[in-house]
């Protein structure tokens, strides 16, 4: 009889992997809490959330009872002409919970479908204002916001886009900021705002293209600045919402807010794919006419899929609890501690360590600095070996547990972390030396 993963490699092309010389891809029969279980009963702690989705730890049955109920009521229904009260619910209770006085919510399937629909509204915005000029969008190098084409075009132009390119459209790219290049940044942004429709941005940590944190304040000197300038602000909180920070949303540490918010990910607790745009009464009021040429022609089959607002609502119920906010704090205080160790451990191969709120991060510093680095090539299998699940980003290493991860499990995380960097530490010592 042939093994799941004979018949995957059959019939089955998987993300962000390469077809040919690609590692297996493990069969897993059940989540449970921070586990992943393989078929033959390895259990492997979820270090990353599975992509970053899976907030509250697999299968937990809350959210799945919460599933269960709605599938036998309503499961699906067209949006268009129709509400349900999951939406409309999920909507309500969002709103006042957003970092700004935002009046509606968007409803789409994913964080690359969150970021398109930002983009849109944005450009659209000006398009119904009867602006002949402001069509670009701004966003910073080393950014990612997804993988369609208009996500593509407003992220970092590297390896992940290079095949396409020729069929990006332009957008103005600039540095995050710093106390250095603050004042020429504002500056840009003054000298080019004429033809800039929108500034979309992730809030203190670059998530794909690193795990790259900067700035709060300096953050919000610039955001002040684009304001100012009549561009509309949009945050891709895909990554950084629901907790991730250490606040619910990284944009509650920066005084100036956003006209847009993006959200996905962690928005069901990481058990059914959903996005949402949310904006403004400022955005809307452009929308808000008897032109149907104005009409925000957007929508999806699966827009505001009962089960997945159904999902979100139970999610957020979890991460309102007091417990899952001491979890929380409790992560973050663990991270820290564990970079006190790796600093003063002084790794020749270690470097840039950094947190913020629940993520851990830093580089290794043998190889290329990029997404094809040779030497984290097998980190994944080493790991799991130990019993935990990470997955780098080139040379960067990073943990983004899900939020009901024990002390004593992290601590199984950043034992099994320290024990691979001593192997390769020793593998490249003569390199090193
Ligand atoms: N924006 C950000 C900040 C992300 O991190 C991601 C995914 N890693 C996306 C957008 C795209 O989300 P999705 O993979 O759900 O399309």
């Amino acid at each position: 009889m042939q093994s799941l993963q004979q018949r995957d490699n059959a019939v089955i092309w998987h993300p962000f992997s390469p077809l040919k010389n690609t590692t297996e891809p493990v069969p897993v029969v059940k989540g449970e809490g921070v586990y992943i279980i393989d078929e033959t009963g390895n259990r492997y702690i979820d270090g990353i959330s599975s992509w970053w989705v899976n907030i509250h730890g697999h299968a937990h049955p809350y959210i799945a009872e919460k599933i269960y109920k709605q599938a036998l009521q309503l499961e699906h229904v067209i949006f268009a002409g129709f509400t349900h009260y999951p939406a409309v619910e999920l909507a309500e209770r969002l709103l006042p919970l957003l970092p700004n006085g935002f009046s509606k919510i968007f409803y789409s399937d994913n964080g690359s479908t969150a970021t398109e629909v930002a983009i849109k509204m944005a450009l659209q915005y000006w398009w119904n204002k009867g602006s002949k000029e402001k069509k670009k969008i701004l966003a910073f190098n080393q950014s990612y916001h997804g993988d369609t084409f208009g996500a593509m075009s407003i992220s970092e132009r590297g390896i992940f886009t290079k095949a396409f390119h020729d069929h990006l459209f332009d957008v103005i790219f600039i540095d995050t900021p710093t106390n250095t290049n603050l004042g020429s940044l504002t500056q840009f942004i003054k000298d080019n705002a004429h033809e800039i429709a929108g500034f979309i941005y992730e809030p203190l940590i670059q998530g794909s293209g690193g795990m790259r944190m900067y700035n709060a304040d300096v953050m919000n000197v610039l955001l002040q600045s684009v304001q100012d300038n009549n561009i509309i602000t949009i945050a891709d909180e895909v990554m950084t919402g629901f907790g991730r920070t250490g606040k619910i949303f990284a944009s509650d540490y920066i005084s100036t807010k956003p006209d847009i918010i993006c959200l996905s990910k962690g928005l069901t607790g990481g058990t059914m794919a959903l996005g949402i745009t949310a904006c403004t009464e400022k955005i809307t009021e452009a929308f808000n006419t008897d032109d149907r040429l104005k009409t925000f022609f957007h929508g999806h089959s699966f827009t505001a899929n009962p089960l997945a607002c159904t999902a979100a609502l139970a999610s957020l119920d979890l991460l309102q609890k007091d417990e899952c906010a001491a979890s929380i704090k409790n992560i973050h205080l663990q991270h820290q501690s564990f970079i006190k160790a790796l600093n003063e451990k002084n790794y020749t191969v270690v470097k840039n360590t950094r947190c913020t709120g629940t993520i851990v991060a830093f580089e290794i510093s043998i190889g290329e600095d990029a997404y094809l680095n040779d030497v984290t090539k097998g980190f994944t299998n080493a790991m799991m070996q130990k019993g935990v699940f990470l997955r780098p980003l080139g040379n960067t290493i990073y943990i983004m547990p899900p939020y009901c991860i024990t002390t004593e499990q992290l601590r199984e995380v950043y034992n099994a972390l320290q024990q691979w960097i001593e192997e390769i530490e020793k593998e490249f010592e003569n390199v090193l030396i």
